[in-house]
């Protein structure tokens, strides 16, 4: 079969090669892929910033946001043939930690699990996979254009779910979100801050192109400033840049009892200063929280899919822009202007 390769650590290696259809080892289940969609973590392993092969395997199959058609499943799995599923990207560490042996993998305490397509498992680029029937998320046929965005919008899921915990420490009422970049995950932030009533802002440098539209039509505040001069102070923000400025100028314009949830993360240093007592007398006096978040467990893929449900269909559908065949991965990976969700489509 074929499948879009890498070798982990070495920049620009992506290719589209054969390799044996995946081993039953993998997963009693067997699925055909329908669609992969492609994220800011790719672009990373395409660089050689990040990934790891599976154990004896020089290459790593790329791909975690899934959604395929089951073409084999064993009686009593709970899947049938012709069913669609989105595979759960990690997997427990062996030990399993206290997180892991509660299914609570994307909080693995050892940092032994492993991710589909990212840390020494094949991920789902390719034009077979399998998995365990208990990995799998079976998609309702209602929810079935839009769940390839099901993966990312269930990190986004678990840190709604973080946040409102730690929100909950005291009485709080948040009314403002401030969300930092207008990508996919940025998009996904917004939308379920909207459908918990909040007033949102969205902060990305680009002035043209879809993004702009999409904040609007969410009834969002589309914002292209710095976050110094935003004007207000937000009760929450999401910060999905991973720049170092940008991060630093959150964490001061935060308001008093505020949450920041880091959700973007980038490999390259970058030169922002950053005045560790400023932030200190700011946190501790104003009683400020910032903390990260990653991955998702099965709970927050129910989330997710439950917050695919309650928005605008021709919303969600918007926020793929590109959809490529098989043939024109290259194409799919190379960034155009106008992107927000690039898929590749193998059916
Ligand atoms: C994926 C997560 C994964 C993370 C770190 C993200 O792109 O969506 O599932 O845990 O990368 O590897």
């Amino acid at each position: 079969m074929q499948a879009i390769t890498i070798i982990p650590g070495q920049p620009n290696s992506a290719s589209l090669s054969q390799v044996p259809d995946p081993q039953p080892a993998e997963g009693s289940l067997l699925v055909r892929a329908r669609q992969l969609g492609i994220c800011g973590t790719d672009f990373e392993l395409l660089a050689g910033n990040y990934g790891w092969a599976p154990e004896k395997s020089q290459h790593l199959i790329l791909g975690h946001e899934s959604l395929g058609e089951v073409e084999q499943a064993p009686p009593h799995s709970g899947f049938a043939n012709g069913d669609f599923v989105i595979g759960m990207v990690r997997r427990p560490d062996p030990e399993p930690c206290i997180a892991c042996a509660v299914g609570e993998w994307d909080m693995c305490r050892n940092g032994r699990y492993t991710e589909r397509g990212i840390k020494e498992k094949h991920g789902f680029g390719s034009e077979l996979w399998r998995i365990e029937p208990e990995y799998a998320i079976k998609v309702e046929p209602d929810l079935r254009d839009v769940a390839i965005l099901v993966e990312p919008a269930s990190v986004l899921a678990k840190a709604w779910e973080h946040i409102e915990h730690i929100g909950k420490r005291a009485l709080w009422r948040p009314q403002t979100l401030l969300v930092t970049g207008a990508g996919p995950i940025g998009l996904l932030a917004a939308l379920m801050g909207r459908l918990r009533g909040l007033s949102v802002s969205v902060l990305d440098q680009v002035t043209s192109g879809p993004k702009p539209r999409l904040v609007e039509s969410l009834g969002a505040h589309y914002y292209s400033g710095t976050v110094a001069q935003l004007g207000f102070r937000p009760d929450v923000v999401i910060e999905c840049t991973g720049a170092d400025s940008v991060l630093r100028d959150s964490l001061l314009v935060l308001a008093s009892d505020g949450i920041l949830c880091m959700v973007g993360s980038s490999a390259h240093a970058q030169d922002a200063t950053m005045n560790v007592t400023q932030f200190n007398r700011g946190m501790v006096l104003g009683n400020t929280v910032a903390f990260g978040v990653v991955n998702a467990n099965r709970r927050h893929y129910e989330k997710a899919a439950d917050a695919l449900r309650q928005a605008d269909r021709s919303w969600l559908l918007g926020l793929i822009t590109r959809r490529e065949p098989l043939a024109n991965w290259r194409a799919a990976f190379t960034r155009q202007v106008d992107d927000v969700k690039v898929i590749i489509d193998l059916s």
